[in-house]
């Protein structure tokens, strides 16, 4: 099977090295197979995502000699996709309407006194699945905004048990519900990051997904949704995080490591993907590896 590798960056700013590492990954890794690397925008968060970023993003990595393979993706262009599995999740019966504010999430969590808690923090507390059916039915049919979250429970349990494999940590047994009961489609989007993400994948053919270690726990859940849609399971390689001298994880908006700053400085494409090649400490030696 020959490897399928992407680059996905969010428009919403300038390319950094961090994301110019996790770039280097993916292409690096398509390269040394004699395999693909894709290039998707994923421009779905209207309030972020900016066409200019979109433009400067293709420009820098042409700039840094990461050019990819075939036209690019826009997840902005694949909407009707994404309601699609969307509705195909809704006829297993997995998905609810969450007409919580975020203040109606605070609220619940702070009367609950203590909610779990996941990687990023506390989880829904579930107010809205639990709601009266015919209570659920009045809010939809007044037209109340809402979003779509998935019933990890439920979801799980009709799944059944489920691995993945991860380049550096090898197996996992697939633990979905560290991220409690997701959204899946926005008030004010039609599909998440978590959606978007995996059927974007699949319908690339993508074989390795090469990103940071900070979306480790997401693949937990996306290994859930590939199941439940059928989907063919891409291999994962959750790569280190660019951290600065002090060790500190580069900011995502970091201008002093944007790449135009590093170009406007007078650092060449060759320069900067050597220093990509000593891996993710800024601060390792040059004459490293
Ligand atoms: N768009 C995501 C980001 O920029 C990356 C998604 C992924 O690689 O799965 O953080």
């Amino acid at each position: 099977m020959s490897v399928v590798t992407r680059f996905a960056p969010s428009p919403t700013g300038l390319l950094h090295l961090g994301h110019a590492y996790s770039a280097w990954v993916g292409w690096q890794a398509a390269r040394a197979a004699g395999g693909r690397f894709l290039l998707r925008i994923e421009d779905i968060d209207p309030g972020r995502c900016r066409p200019e970023y979109d433009a400067a993003i293709r420009e820098d990595l042409a700039w840094l000699g990461l050019g990819w393979d075939g036209p690019v993706l826009r997840q902005s262009d694949r909407l009707a996709a994404y309601a699609e599995a969307l509705q195909r999740l809704s006829d297993l019966g997995v998905l609810y309407p969450c007409f919580c504010t975020r203040k109606d999430i605070q609220a619940e969590i702070a009367r609950l006194g203590q909610a779990p808690h996941g990687p990023d923090g506390p989880l829904y507390p579930g107010t809205c699945r639990h709601l009266d059916p015919a209570e659920r039915e009045a809010r939809l049919a007044r037209g109340e905004a809402h979003a779509v979250r998935l019933d990890v429970g439920l979801a799980d349990r009709l799944a059944g048990p489920l691995a993945w494999h991860d380049h550096e940590e090898g197996r996992q047994t697939a633990r979905p519900a560290l991220l409690g009961d997701v959204i899946l489609a926005r008030k004010d989007s039609p599909a998440s990051y978590h959606l978007s993400v995996v059927v974007d994948d699949a319908a690339q053919g993508v074989t390795l997904v090469t990103r940071g270690r900070d979306l480790f726990h997401a693949t937990h859940l996306h290994r859930l949704l590939q199941a439940l849609l059928g989907y063919a399971v891409p291999l994962y390689h959750h790569h280190g995080l660019i951290t600065d001298e002090a060790g500190r994880r580069l900011a995502k908006r970091s201008d002093a490591a944007a790449l135009r700053a590093l170009r406007a400085a007078g650092a060449s494409p060759a320069e900067i993907r050597a220093r990509l090649e000593r891996g993710t400490d800024l601060s390792a030696a040059p004459a490293g590896r």
